[in-house]
């Protein structure tokens, strides 16, 4: 643990105390829980006390998730990586599945989350030393660490608010773009010459988004200049700002999604098929991944 973990302050080697991985140049202990490092030293994503009781519904919610990040591993991510043994990141991993699917396909994975809820849930994992509760922008990891790292449906969340109540209401904040090219420089930061960034997230440029309202799997109708939601050409724009020598492509989200629940909706079920029809023809015609037409973006930055 301790020869993987970096202080993301200084990425200085940390030393193993007995609750506790511990930077001694500055000082700080990053308490380690249940084998769960921590070093987002409270500034969480939410507000989450565990002591309180879940509702049903939220409940229901997290099961739902559990489905959709087998098959993001199991159906996608890993037929695209191909390779074997590799070094690989989820960074927002969410509930931590990822890790322990991407751990038993052979490969050495790890896991990130900024998310106290998310910690509570990975005490079910059983490779909770490989997840650890951190900021992407200020990952726990030395330079060029890894080979692929996976990021899906963060970027949209980064430098932007988000209000909860009835509908789902968000909007970019001033410091958008420089927080999305802070987030997007650690990710690239922490993966080796020659290694892959995926990101995946809805398309901005599709004026629907089926994957951000308070009920799961209905149609938000948004602007396509709301500001939340990236489109490719943003991703183009961040990736040159950091760096122009890296490629950007657009890869076919086929197989990406279930569109379980989008099928609870009278619409969800009427386009079933033309959308199926759609993500296959993203298989054959490259063009049309990064356009409007395509409600899901899977993007893949090479790092030179
Ligand atoms: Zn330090």
């Amino acid at each position: 643990m301790v020869d993987v973990y970096r202080c993301p302050n200084c990425l200085g080697p940390l030393l193993d105390q007995p609750d506790s991985l511990r930077c001694d140049r500055e000082d700080i202990d990053y308490p380690v829980i249940d084998h769960i490092a921590d070093f987002m030293r409270g500034n969480y994503y939410d507000q989450f006390d565990e002591n309180t009781i879940l509702t049903a519904e939220h409940r229901q919610a997290l099961e739902r998730e559990n489905d959709g990040a087998i098959s993001r591993i199991n159906d996608f991510y890993l037929p695209l990586i191909k390779a074997s043994s590799l070094r690989i990141l989820d960074a927002g991993c969410g509930n931590g599945i990822s890790v322990d699917l991407l751990t038993a396909a052979g490969h050495d994975a790890y896991g990130i989350d900024s998310s106290a809820l998310r910690r509570w849930q990975w005490r079910e994992r059983v490779h909770r030393e490989r997840l650890a509760v951190a900021d992407g922008a200020k990952l726990p990891f030395a330079d060029a660490y890894f080979h692929v790292v996976l990021c899906s449906g963060v970027l949209e969340h980064i430098g932007v608010e988000e209000m909860g109540g009835d509908e789902y209401r968000v909007k970019p904040l001033p410091n958008r773009d420089e927080a999305r090219r802070a987030f997007l420089g650690g990710l690239l930061r922490v993966l080796a010459p020659g290694g892959t960034l995926y990101l995946d997230f809805p398309n901005g440029a599709f004026p629907i988004d089926f994957w951000h309202n308070t009920r799961g799997g209905s149609a938000r109708f948004h602007s396509t200049r709301e500001g939340f939601l990236p489109a490719f050409a943003e991703v183009v724009q961040l990736a040159n700002d950091l760096d122009p020598r890296i490629t950007v492509t657009a890869v076919s989200p086929n197989g990406r999604l279930r569109f379980r629940q989008v099928r609870q909706h009278w619409y969800g079920r009427a386009f079933a098929l033309p959308m199926q029809l759609l993500f296959a023809a993203m298989d054959h015609v490259p063009r049309l991944r990064r356009s409007a037409v395509n409600p899901f973006l899977v993007i893949r930055l090479t790092k030179p």
